[in-house]
């Protein structure tokens, strides 16, 4: 098996960019993918394409995972009812299991326990910095596991991010993410929240944002993501909210954070809140626009 051999499950928006960049780093990259279309540019990048989870684990010093949600990790690793194999028992010995996916922490730790059965190394590894930092090989990496096991990540990980943190044992990278998606949801509508507010009571909302930056409001979203179409050039709010990052991962973010929350009984009341908005917004049919759009729903209150 050759050393820096890579197998990468789970093309799409993120995984694909992804993928590619392991490619112009010089590794030897399979892909699979349930969904041939995806895997073809990868294939004219120079990737194998393999045409089952099977031929393309086999024989690679790494797996990497980019799947929607908890489900299908545990499926691709542990295999599912309709008997296909999970990778857990698919590939070689000494393979270094990664998975990228966003999902519960409690489905990473369960991978983790049966891949350390199976006498193999995996890794929690969610991503932050979406669609354009996957393209720019800038991402964010929040790692779970162990010392040796992040050691290993970062070797890989590097081609593909900027940034990689060690959040401690397996499961912890999912929750550091979640914790960090609950703020960012909380921030965000925070935001629409003032600025709406501030235009309906007639400032400028360029004006009221600059305030806003140097006073005690200052936050990500009015930095660098301002929601208010027209304040900033080169966010998704001036192009229509074209993502960015969706409305419907943020749901699904936050809804991981009062699952964890429900598990620990933890109080969460202003995620709650920024859960129900965005299953509201997501519920007008604004699901695939991205996350920033909910400054429209403060705005469609007013006129409804
Ligand atoms: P996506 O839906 O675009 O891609 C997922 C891919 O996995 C699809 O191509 C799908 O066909 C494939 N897949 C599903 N089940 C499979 C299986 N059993 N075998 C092989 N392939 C399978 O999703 P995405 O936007 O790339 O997001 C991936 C993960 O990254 C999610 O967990 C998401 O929450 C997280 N994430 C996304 C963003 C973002 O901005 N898109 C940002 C940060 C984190």
């Amino acid at each position: 098996m050759v050393s820096n051999s890579i197998a990468f499950i789970g093309l799409g928006n993120m995984g694909g960019p992804m993928a590619t960049n392991l490619l112009k780093a010089g590794m030897a990259v399979t892909v699979f993918d349930l969904n041939e279309e995806v895997t073809k540019p990868l294939g004219d990048l120079g990737a194998v394409v393999a045409s089952s989870m099977e031929q393309a684990v086999s024989e690679v010093a790494t797996v990497v995972t980019m799947l929607p949600a908890g489900d299908h990790v545990r499926a691709v690793y542990l295999g599912d009812h309709n008997g296909n194999k999970g990778l857990l028992s698919l590939v070689n010995a000494g393979t270094f299991l990664i998975d990228s996916s966003t999902i519960d922490p409690d489905s990473a730790r369960l991978v983790a326990n049966e891949a350390h059965k199976n006498n193999l190394e995996f890794v929690d590894a969610p991503v932050s910095g979406g669609v354009a930092g996957a393209v720019a090989g800038t991402l964010t990496f929040i790692v779970g596991g162990s010392d040796s096991a992040f050691s290993k990540a970062q070797a890989v990980l590097k081609h593909m991010g900027k940034n990689i943190f060690h959040a401690g044992q397996a499961g912890d990278g999912q929750m550091s993410k979640i914790c960090n998606n609950l703020m960012l949801g909380i921030l965000m509508s925070g935001t629409c929240e003032a600025l709406n507010l501030g235009i309906e009571n007639g400032l400028d909302p360029k004006v009221l944002s600059n305030i806003m930056l140097q006073s005690s409001g200052r936050n990500w979203a009015l930095e660098l993501y301002n929601p208010c179409p027209g304040v900033m050039e080169n966010a998704p709010a001036s192009n229509q909210y074209q993502p960015g990052f969706m409305s419907k991962l943020m749901l699904k973010d936050l809804g991981l954070g009062l699952d964890a929350a429900s598990n620990s009984q933890s109080p969460v009341p202003m995620g709650s809140l920024a859960r129900n908005l965005y299953a509201f917004h997501n519920a007008q049919g604004n699901e695939e626009l991205d996350f920033s759009s909910l400054f429209e729903y403060y705005q469609s209150g007013k006129s409804s």
